[in-house]
């Protein structure tokens, strides 16, 4: 965590290198209500401010008797108030006008009562204001020499309903350091972060914890004829792996899951190589990885009476003379053979021996994470993932966990119709199903290695985990998108 925060039921001022933030809901703007901040911190406005205050401006400042400023905010009315909208505010806060000149926030949270018809419950609300802050100062400039870090600020969260507020700062705290975690591996280029250093990485970030990791090999992954991983892995010279992990709670599990992350490490295209334009960008396309490994460090903190098995297939993809081949035929450890049609088509071929390595745990679901198809992305934009599965209770769970925190899925068909798309004239399946419907066909050839009797979603995560700009804190790096989303799940089981 950036910020210190300190959480009490009233504030009257002190110190004058604070701001102080206070929300109104009302939509008009009375004499009495600016005369009530007067009273309550002796403050001082230009009448002029106030004159636009009441007109149409959105925001009031102020300076208060100790010396603070005050910032009265009008937040928007129903229907364009969302779930997301103080997460919003403050991650966009802590980057400019007030993230220099001062080192205290004073934050007057409004009533739950106000917004709850807006909220899943009370803790998503609280914990709003704390992602707000912390997400919204993440920066990744390790790399700079003269690095600007963001001030690290003491926040004042002033809410009647103590208890509450603290129990929303523990679970946004485990949850912001799971999305820290996840937005600096994605971050990291494809020079420091290979398939074999996300393993370390992940140990030593586990390492203080209860969770195991295990890690395959090159060799192992042979033994285990895990033909799709170690295809994609052998044009690099940084050799594949598989990597596990897992959480078992200490009373016994009501529930058992797993989370299957894309972790394609860079992906140049292969020999179906990608146009140079924006490439860079492929560091991210262990996205789905970063989200698992992220995820599983909030529940190693937060402790759900849930068992959890993180698992990430990883590889390099990358043109080299030992690179699959536009048209080698490889088998997947189900025993399905995959003919590859192009190389780009990567991540579902490194996920067919993940999703297969998950089924024989028996898992209650299986849910796998994936930077999968640009067409997903062309479809739903930033603003969603696409979400596939034959089983409608996980998409009913799914779609409200998302909503509840703002990490939103959209759900997309899985018809069997669709099938046909991947089919090879060679092989049990083809990699690629073609241009229309891209997406769709992506999810049916995963489908071919699931084990049928086990609960299975897909969420194609290509656009909202690479930088855009649905928010102040989705902006200008990988966003970690999945954390929220897949915590509030599991929490809901
Ligand atoms: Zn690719």
């Amino acid at each position: 965590m950036k910020h210190k925060y300190q959480i009490v039921s009233d504030y009257s001022g002190g110190g004058n290198q604070g701001v102080i933030y206070t929300f109104t809901f009302d939509e008009v703007i009375t004499p009495t209500m600016i005369s009530n901040y007067h009273d309550c911190f002796s403050a001082i406005f230009s009448f002029d401010d106030i004159q636009a205050f009441t007109e149409k401006k959105k925001r009031l400042l102020g300076i208060t008797g100790s010396g603070e400023k005050l910032i009265v905010q009008k937040v928007p009315k129903k229907g364009v108030f969302s779930p997301d909208y103080f997460r919003d505010y403050f991650a966009n806060e802590v980057k400019k006008e007030f993230g220099e000149d001062s080192n205290k926030l004073i934050v007057f949270i409004p009533p739950y009562a106000l917004v709850s018809s807006v909220f899943s419950d009370k803790t998503d609300y609280y914990r709003s204001f704390v992602e707000g802050f912390e997400l919204g100062s993440y920066k990744f400039e390790k790399y700079k020499k003269d690095r600007k870090e963001l001030p690290t600020h003491n926040v004042v969260l002033v809410s009647e309903d103590k208890t509450a507020v603290k129990h929303a700062l523990q679970e946004g705290t485990a949850v912001c350091n799971g999305m820290y975690f996840a937005r600096n591996l994605a971050n990291e280029p494809g020079n420091v972060i290979y398939p074999a250093s996300l393993a370390e990485e992940i140990k030593k970030q586990f390492a203080k914890t209860t969770v195991t990791i295990k890690v395959i090999d090159e060799k192992e992954a042979i033994k285990r004829k895990m033909g799709g991983l170690l295809a994609i892995g052998k044009g690099s010279v940084n050799p594949p792996r598989m990597i596990i992990i897992h959480y078992k709670p200490f009373k016994k599990a009501k529930r058992k899951i797993c989370f299957v992350g894309k972790g394609v490490t860079f992906d140049s295209g292969g020999i179906s190589i990608k146009p140079a334009d924006g490439m860079w960008m492929m560091k991210g396309d262990m996205s789905g990885a970063a989200a698992v490994a992220g995820i599983m460090l909030t529940i190693a903190e937060s402790k759900p009476n849930v068992e959890v098995i993180g698992i990430i297939p990883s590889a390099e993809n990358m043109p080299s003379g030992s690179s699959v081949r536009p048209g080698d035929i490889v088998t997947a450890s189900n025993g399905k053979s995959i003919e590859i049609d192009n190389t780009d088509a990567e991540g579902r071929v490194i996920l067919a021996d993940a999703l297969h390595f998950a089924s024989q745990y028996q898992p209650d679901a299986i849910i796998d994470l994936a930077t999968l198809t640009g067409a997903c992305a062309v479809a739903l934009g930033m603003h969603a993932a696409g979400l596939f599965t034959k089983n409608d209770e996980l998409a009913e769970q799914l779609t409200n966990s998302g909503t509840a925190v703002h990490e939103r899925v959209w759900r997309l068909p899985l018809w069997d119709d669709y099938h046909k798309l991947n089919e090879s004239d060679v092989a049990d399946v083809k990699n690629t199903g073609g241009r229309y419907g891209g997406a769709i066909s992506a999810a049916k050839f995963l489908e071919n290695f699931v084990d049928e009797t086990i609960p299975w979603v897909h969420l194609d995560i290509a656009h909202p985990a690479m930088p855009n700009k649905s928010s102040a804190y989705t902006n200008d790096y990988m966003t970690g998108f999945g954390v929220r989303l897949l915590y509030k799940f599991i929490k809901q089981l």
